[in-house]
């Protein structure tokens, strides 16, 4: 399914006034240790603390009457949960979220908190797929996907749009990736903002499925990857959207691995005086561990989000 630019678009005048126009963010200690000129769009800052509000404001918002009225579903454990939750509290909409009981507490509770219904799943023994489908079936509820959707793609694709509008045209822009509708809605902003920049994917390398689809324009599908990366923990690009989205848009993929997340997470910590999560920290890591040559190049970096226990990475410091 395609996405265009004007789609992109009209998704930033839908949600313009629910959504925050994050910060862009530069440092001088980043541009000397890569030679580059580079500008972090954060939406560590965006409500709910990462861009997922974009895409899941975008779709619940373009809803029929009596769709907002049934309701919508969506599974998750992580940030698309809570965008989803928050977007259904703003517009209105009744949320029901489908979580593994081994979800973290804060993350059941900050998704209760914006007023969802949650139902939980053994993880091990349970389908939430089948679940979800089987609840909008039962209720007439709308699912919502976390990535493979036009309007969600299209959502995402808003910040890469806010960023150019920033900044002008860059050289290059990396972009974290786990399902791809983030790299595939700021491919397409980037290519019509700023044609020349090249657009780049990170992943993890446990988890680089989507570089090795890319290379062999086959989808590959893998087996949930071991990764602190939460956010990047999907099998496969989406089949019907994001994964022709990206070859259609995307230059290329690179890959970091775990221990390179936690140093680029506690650099940003300590110089940037940002907190980011491990998915947030992928495509700053790939410019900070020197996965490609930027020098001389304007460069933009999505900070993807910022949602991490701070106990959790207190104890990794530690180690
Ligand atoms: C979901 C998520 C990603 C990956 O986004 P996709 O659209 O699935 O590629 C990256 N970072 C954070 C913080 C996320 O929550």
């Amino acid at each position: 399914m395609a996405v265009t630019f004007g789609d992109v678009a009209a998704a930033h005048e839908r949600i313009k006034a629910a959504a925050k126009r994050t910060p862009v963010l530069t440092s001088a200690t980043i541009d000397a240790l890569t030679g580059a000129q580079v500008h972090f769009k954060c939406e560590n800052f965006q409500r709910m603390g990462a861009f997922k509000f974009r895409g899941a404001y975008n779709a619940l918002a373009q809803l029929s009457a009596p769709q907002k009225k049934r309701g919508v579903v969506a599974f998750s454990s992580g940030n698309h949960a809570q965008a989803v939750a928050l977007s259904g509290k703003l517009l209105g909409v009744p949320t029901t979220i489908v979580m593994p009981t081994d979800a973290p507490k804060v993350k059941l509770e900050a998704t209760r908190g914006y007023g969802a219904e949650v139902i939980l799943y053994d993880a091990h023994n349970e389908d939430r797929q089948k679940i979800s489908e089987q609840l909008a079936a039962e209720r007439g509820m709308t699912l919502i996907p976390p990535f493979d959707h036009p309007h969600i793609a299209a959502g995402q694709g808003t910040a890469a749009k806010e960023l150019f509008e920033e900044t002008g045209p860059l050289d290059l822009l990396l972009v974290p990736c786990g399902g791809g509708g983030l790299l595939s809605g700021c491919a397409i902003a980037a290519k019509h903002l700023s044609p020349q920049c090249r657009v780049i994917g990170v992943e993890p390398v446990a988890g680089d499925d989507g570089a090795r689809s890319f290379a062999s324009k086959t989808l590959q599908i893998i087996r949930t990857p071991d990764t602190i990366a939460d956010g990047a923990r999907t099998a496969s690009l989406g089949e019907k959207v994001t994964f022709p989205l990206i070859l259609k848009h995307v230059d290329g993929f690179l890959t970091v691995t775990d221990e390179e997340l936690l140093n680029t997470m506690f650099f940003l910590w300590e110089r940037m005086k940002i907190v980011v999560e491990p998915t947030g920290a992928l495509a700053a890591c790939a410019l900070l561990q020197k996965k490609l040559d930027a020098k001389g190049r304007k460069v933009g970096v999505v900070i993807s989000g910022g949602n991490v226990d701070l106990a959790w990475a207190a104890r990794q410091l530690a180690r």
